[in-house]
């Protein structure tokens, strides 16, 4: 483990990633390298899985309740402690979580494993929690542009809308995670100043979320460019409370999740077989896969709880369904598909 963090810290990677890595590395300069980097590597990682939500969300096959329900069944059974399970969005907006009721309560709910479920307004939320949902996450994007194309608001105006959800929630008792999404590049704005997605994630953690989960959503960033926007969050928010959300449209992904546990994130979303895309971002791959994320935690010694073999007879089970290669190398290399 030491090694590897030497092997960073030295900026072996610095010329083959060009420009971005400068960035991280004076940065590491000005706050002493050894302070972020040297930081041990968590024991635990908690990986919350996003496959049956954003992942199938962004499909273009919709795929049957039956399917979803036998897809987050055998996800349980891999051990993952948190997974999200669909969105009571208008099937208006986003026709693959029409069957969000069904799925809900077709799923063999495991002890202590999570299921949150996205709630994009009260009605969502009440209709989520009819359905027996524990636990759900609301969203706001880390961009004007972003938020103004998308549904015709601010952010502040985006956030102020889940203020009703926030009330309702708290006294349910219902947790409440927040996305901020487009953390590391906007496709409409570019970069994305890491203040703003500071402010967002400040305002997402005062009204309440108990959990920040910083999305890359189209998947742009490097490790220079989490490094300095998770040192911002950071100064805003306790590390304890932040999760990193990484598309893995430039191959960035697992650098960006190491660096992440670098500076002290202990959550990671992911989703099995890579599945999803991003509507925004042209030849925009899904959410990293599930598979590629556990195969290098373990790599490190730190522990999941997820038997990576049962995992990746999830990713192929949803692979056959959607007639779709998987996007997991991992899976990939074990010749499962
Ligand atoms: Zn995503």
């Amino acid at each position: 483990m030491a090694a590897v963090l030497r092997f960073v810290n030295r900026g072996v990677f610095r010329s083959a990633m060009g420009q971005q890595y400068l960035t991280f590395s004076s940065t590491a300069k000005a706050k002493g390298a050894g302070g972020r980097t040297g930081k041990p590597l968590p024991e635990v990682v908690k990986i919350v899985e996003v496959g049956p939500r954003d992942g199938l969300q962004n499909e273009k096959t919709i795929v049957s309740t039956e399917t979803k329900i036998h897809l987050i069944n055998m996800l349980s059974e891999s051990g993952l402690p948190v997974i999200e399970a669909t969105s009571f969005v208008s099937p208006k907006w986003v026709p693959q979580m029409a069957d969000q009721v069904e799925v809900m309560k077709g799923i063999c709910k495991k002890p202590g494993v999570s299921y949150p479920v996205l709630t994009p307004n009260l009605r969502g939320f009440q209709a989520a929690v009819k359905a027996g949902a524990s636990e759900v996450a609301i969203f706001g994007a880390a961009s004007e542009l972003f938020s103004k194309k998308n549904i015709n608001c601010s952010v502040d105006e985006s956030l102020q809308r889940f203020d009703e959800v926030m009330k309702a929630a708290k006294e349910a008792g219902v947790p409440v995670r927040g996305y901020v999404s487009c953390v590391l590049g906007c496709p409409y704005e570019g970069k994305v100043a890491p203040a703003k997605v500071a402010h967002v994630a400040k305002r997402l953690y005062s009204m309440g979320c108990y959990e920040i989960s910083l999305g890359d959503t189209i998947g742009v960033g490097t490790p220079g460019s989490m490094a300095e926007m998770l040192e911002a969050v950071s100064r805003e928010v306790p590390v304890s409370a932040l999760a990193v959300h990484c598309h893995d449209t430039y191959g960035q992904a697992l650098a960006n999740i190491f660096v992440a546990l670098q500076m002290g994130v202990r959550v990671v979303d992911s989703s099995v077989a890579g599945l999803g895309g991003c509507p925004y971002a042209q030849g925009a791959s899904g959410n990293v896969a599930t598979e590629d994320v556990i195969y290098m935690l373990h790599g490190l010694g730190i522990q999941t709880g997820v038997d990576l073999s049962k995992l990746i007879d999830a990713g192929a089970f949803i692979c056959r369904t959607l007639n779709r290669k998987t996007n997991s190398k991992v899976a990939q290399a074990t010749c499962k598909l």
